[in-house]
């Protein structure tokens, strides 16, 4: 049995959720999350997400869980309107 090697850990990706997706008003996959600013103390803030092919682009509040695809999900239920 071979020993073990200790590998060096290099970047390992991990397995992330999609932070490009397609923009529901160009359908170009150019729709990218700016940036999430989250208040530590309050817990609450903003993200902000924009079509780098279009410009369009929404703010919705965003918290600490909130990841891209989050942002991307409120993007659609504005976009598209939520519920009928
Ligand atoms: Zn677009």
């Amino acid at each position: 049995m071979g020993r073990r090697k200790r590998k060096q850990q290099v970047y390992r990706p991990q397995r992330k959720p999609p932070k490009i997706f397609s923009c529901p008003h160009c359908g170009s996959n150019s729709m990218k999350v700016k940036e999430i600013k989250v208040d530590k103390e309050e817990g609450t803030g903003s993200a902000t997400i924009r079509c780098g092919n279009c410009g369009l682009e929404e703010s919705f509040p965003a918290g600490p869980l909130t990841e891209p695809v989050d942002v991307y999900g409120d993007l659609i239920d504005a976009f598209y309107g939520e519920g009928d």
